[in-house]
């Protein structure tokens, strides 16, 4: 018998340590082992990503199988051990609804299988589901250009907003000369309402160690950073502890588990600022320069970090890879839509039922994510919007609702994949407002070095709270459309590039609420 307490940074915050001393205590006390006849385990998972309902606890027995609990309270422990574990009978009126047992509902959980499955804190529990067997595999029967292929048959795309095809950008740094290559996971998720990393870092950090290692075999690198925000206190000391049990197991080090494999790596912490997620500011950041973007080229993979080659890939994205070499890039390369393969986690926030970290295949329709999977609108209202792709992503309305979740179809609609922010909105938002406020974020995170983004945006700012101050002229809106094609033009990096879309989208579908507010004056 299983009984799985998540603890991520929400299920801890809820109180789930206290759960979890309560169900230990009262196992013991009533000697529940015996009475059954069979052993309990009492076991501290990650964060799941649905931590609204927190404390979220699996029971897991022979006769039920799987039955999640929510809003779990120390004070019910004795109630579900006596009547679940003991009585063999499911608290009916205490069950979460299917939505928060994520091993049965709509979803299809591959990324994210280990988080709310294994302790995070237990290198025994990864092995135990096939830890390490991935990079065995690459090290012991593939070379490192079959590794590349296969992943680049598997058709994985970078999952940090970019899509670029990831076999490919290995194949880029293997093929530049040098003697060291470095390899970046970037982890400095800050996009308002996303924390798909933050989850998988505090749910399974040892399948991030893992997908690092096979990249490194691949390309031929032999030092690794993780780029973490700082402000993921948890999760930056789960995969410390990860690392460190990998280098006193023999898994990280000089020549791994006689593999003849040498990887070393160690965390780098982000000190708060957006830009930072843009790989050539991240790479600034490590070499302890203020983090500011570069030009492009030479491109990281030629000269990157402290000048040498270097591979950046977001934690998703490295946390795909070893289910791509344990069941092979046909099984990975059949989920999905013909440009965009496998699953994507999203963070769906805002006005809908059930918020939270939701993991599909892609190209499932955005109406499907919201509706089938995330239980629709709260309070019943009327879909006005949903605004993808972090704070630079477009808005979708109602009209394109069936659009597919996946890049080429997102950027078609004017959002963007993004890393998988979704921000409902129903009929009581104001749409300018909302634009006001993603840009007011950008702006306020732009680092500066160029006229069109630092500039630009400040102006554009202007304008809007101009706009919804009642202060707006008929000549804003052409206004708002030149600065936001010429800002996205002109810029030098991704944060500039694509801060406008917010408003540009607004604008394309909801150009009546900008006038409303012109011409009524409010
Ligand atoms: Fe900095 Fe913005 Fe220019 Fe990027 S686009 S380099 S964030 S000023």
């Amino acid at each position: 018998i299983k009984i799985l307490i998540c603890q991520g940074t929400g299920g801890i915050s809820a109180g789930a340590k206290k759960v979890e001393a309560e169900f230990r205590r009262v196992l013991q006390e009533k000697g529940v082992d015996a009475v059954v006849g069979k052993r309990c385990e009492v076991i501290h998972t990650g964060c799941r990503g649905l931590c609204a309902n927190d404390v979220l606890v699996d029971i897991i027995t022979e006769e039920q199988g799987r039955v999640t609990y929510d809003f779990v309270q120390p004070e019910e422990v004795e109630q579900l051990v006596n009547e679940h574990i003991v009585g063999k009978t499911v608290l009916e009126k205490r069950k979460a609804k299917p939505y928060y047992n994520t091993f049965v509902d709509a979803q299809m959980r591959v990324v994210m299988s280990g988080c709310g499955q294994i302790n995070p804190e237990s290198l025994d529990a990864f092995l135990g589901e096939d830890g390490f067997k991935a990079i065995e595999k690459c090290i012991t029967t593939m070379k490192p250009e079959e590794v590349i292929e296969e992943v680049k048959k598997s058709g994985l795309r970078g999952r940090g907003g970019g899509g670029f095809p990831t076999g490919m950008k290995w194949s880029f740094c293997k093929a530049s000369p040098g003697e060291h290559k470095y390899l970046i996971c970037n982890a400095d998720e800050g996009d308002p309402g996303a924390f798909m990393d933050r989850s998988l870092l505090e749910g399974d950090p040892y399948c991030i160690i893992e997908g690092m290692m096979i990249a490194a075999y691949a390309i031929g690198c032999d030092f690794g950073y993780v780029y973490v925000r700082a402000e993921y206190p948890l999760a930056v000391q789960r995969l410390q502890r990860a690392i460190d049990d990998c280098y006193e197991k023999g898994y990280l080090g000089q020549n791994i588990k006689g593999w003849g494999l040498n990887f070393d790596m160690r965390i780098k912490m982000g000190a708060g600022a957006f830009v930072c997620g843009e790989e050539t500011a991240l790479m600034a950041s490590i070499e302890g320069q203020r983090g500011m973007s570069r030009p492009r080229p030479p491109f990281p993979a030629v000269r990157g970090l402290w000048g040498k080659p270097t591979n950046i890939n977001n934690v998703e994205t490295f946390a795909n890879v070893r289910h791509i070499i344990n069941k092979g890039s046909a099984w990975y390369a059949s989920l999905g839509t013909e440009t965009t393969k496998g699953t994507k986690i999203f963070a769906v926030t805002g006005k809908v039922k059930h918020t939270g970290l939701v993991e599909v295949p892609a190209g499932m329709t955005v109406r499907s994510v919201l509706y089938d999977v995330c239980g629709g609108i709260l309070n019943n209202r009327k879909f006005k919007a949903v605004q993808a792709g972090g704070p630079s992503g477009g808005c979708i309305p109602g009209e394109i609702l069936d659009t597919p979740v996946d890049y080429d179809s997102l950027i078609k609609a004017g959002a963007m994949m993004g890393s998988g922010g979704l921000v409902v909105m129903d009929e009581t938002t104001c749409m300018v407002d909302v634009a006001r406020f993603f840009l007011s974020f950008t702006r306020m995170e732009s680092c500066g070095k160029c006229v069109p983004c630092r500039i630009g945006l400040k102006v554009m700012l202007d304008i809007l709270e101009r706009i919804t101050e009642g202060r707006g002229e008929p000549s804003d809106l052409d206004t708002l459309l030149d600065l936001g094609v010429a800002i996205k033009k002109a810029s030098l990096c991704g944060l500039g590039q694509t801060a406008p879309n917010p408003i540009l989208s607004t604008i394309n579908y909801f150009r009546h609420e900008y006038e409303a507010h012109i011409n009524d004056k409010r």
